[in-house]
């Protein structure tokens, strides 16, 4: 294989992975494993990538956020702090994610260390402690204590004095590492980050870099929308880093071209969310829809709050795309099914005797399936019977044509995901064509608008 070649292929796995993580948890943001390593002639192009080389927004269509100014230089003047005329005068502070590292209790505990000054705090902000460099055991079971001093049981916070001075267990964190009581019983440790560190933290992993600098900026105000959506009424917004949960924090990586990339497109859309009626959309998003995205009321149906949320007009779906016919994923042949997982995802016993697309959405999506198994029938959701059989054995639900063979279920389609919202192919497709990730982003949640929330 040729050298580009090799780079096509590793570039294709890249976006298998990220693409096909993307729709395994569909009411939920995807979590991705840390994407792989990038090839350099993806980052080393002289295209738009990079944070100082801002691609110019499509005439007439002015980006509502104004994005991140570069860092100063010493010689150069500064620019003017703030434009009354495009930045809103006061915007809330930037909100805290709490990460709970769920392993750490899992394990009752875990090694800790700051290599430069520290102070550890108890619940009202008192010092208990402070030094210039630490390295101890964080243990949790049996009372809470960090490198052999017990913690208050009201809990206390380890603060370093540089952010990303902080390791817990292999992993290197920004923010704080706070110790508190946990539900239930017992102590859980968190590490305390505004939002908008979380989000590069995840998105390092969900990104590949081969992205157009547009197509990352509106994942990153999705992604970010996502999570907002699902906030509790008070508090900080609360995030498992189980390595099983929706997202991955990936903590502070070591620095790269991606790594730059990424943050460019989470600085320079500061705060931004999708809202429609004022309140942030549940921002769902997927691979690659095929042609048309889906009403997010065809696929999300249950729980009650997430019902609730898929009715949003931004969500209703029939959106034409004409983004990602360029996917791999845009058209699939001859997908098996084993006929016992069929009939299981059913509800039905016996030999598989048929499948039938029986309601379709105005694009030709089935919402509903007849499977017919051991002289009984049953009707059920294609989204649900999709998540049954395996998100990544049946792609999509755009099922164009289905047939048994050998006592299996052979299907041919289009698309990869559930296909509600922004289609992630779709978005790349759309920026390569000189699209803004606000037009991306009103084109892929109709009726919606941008709003910059903190
Ligand atoms: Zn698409």
């Amino acid at each position: 294989m040729s050298r580009l070649g090799v780079w096509a292929g590793a570039l294709l796995f890249a976006f298998g992975v990220v693409f096909l993580v993307s729709c395994l948890t569909p009411p939920r943001p995807p979590r991705a494993p840390r994407a792989p390593p990038q090839p350099p002639p993806d980052d080393a192009g002289t295209g738009g990538a990079g944070p100082g080389d801002p691609t110019p927004p499509v005439a007439g269509d002015p980006p509502i956020w104004v994005p991140a100014p570069p860092p100063p230089r010493p010689d150069t003047p500064t620019r003017p702090p703030h434009d009354p005329t495009r930045d809103p005068p006061t915007r809330p502070a930037t909100p805290e994610v709490r990460v709970t590292l769920v392993s750490v209790t899992k394990s009752g505990g875990a090694a800790v260390a700051v290599a430069k000054g520290w102070r550890l705090v108890d619940a009202d902000g008192g010092i208990l402690d402070l030094g210039t460099s630490l390295r101890g055991e964080l243990v949790l079971r049996g009372g809470p204590s960090l490198g052999g001093r017990a913690l208050p049981a009201a809990g206390a916070t380890l603060i370093p004095e540089e952010p990303g001075d902080l390791q817990v267990g292999t992993k290197r964190y920004p923010g704080v590492l706070t110790v508190i009581p946990a539900k239930g019983g017992g102590f859980r440790a968190a590490v305390i980050v505004d939002a908008e560190t979380y989000l590069e933290g995840v998105l390092v992993g969900e990104l590949p870099s081969s992205f157009p600098r547009e197509a990352m900026r509106a994942q990153a105000v999705a992604a970010r929308t996502y999570a907002w959506s699902e906030r509790p009424a008070s508090g900080p917004l609360e995030m498992d880093d189980t390595g099983l949960s929706d997202q991955e924090f990936g903590g502070v990586a070591a620095q790269s071209k991606h790594r730059d990339a990424v943050r460019d497109a989470v600085r320079s859309t500061h705060g931004v969310l999708v809202t429609w009626n004022g309140a942030p959309v549940r921002a769902w998003y997927h691979s690659t829809c095929g042609g048309a995205t889906t009403a997010a009321s065809n696929v999300f149906r249950s729980p009650a709050p997430v019902a609730s949320a898929a009715k949003a007009a931004p969500l209703a779906g029939g959106v034409v795309c004409r983004g990602c016919a360029a996917s791999p994923r845009f058209a699939w042949r001859e997908k098996r099914i084993p006929g016992a997982d069929v009939v299981r995802a059913a509800g039905l016993k016996g030999a598989l005797e048929g499948v039938s697309v029986v309601a379709a959405d105005g694009a030709g999506r089935a919402t509903e399936l007849l499977v017919r198994a051991g002289g009984k029938s049953a009707r059920v959701s294609a989204a649900e019977f999709r998540l049954a059989v395996g998100p990544s054995v049946l792609w999509s639900t755009w099922i164009d044509r289905v047939a048994l063979s050998g006592g299996d279920l052979v299907a041919t389609g289009r698309g990869w995901g559930h296909g509600v919202g922004m289609c992630q192919f779709g978005a790349k497709g759309y920026a390569d064509l000189g699209w803004t990730a606000e037009a991306i982003l009103l084109h892929y949640y109709p009726g919606a608008a941008l709003e910059h929330a903190w």
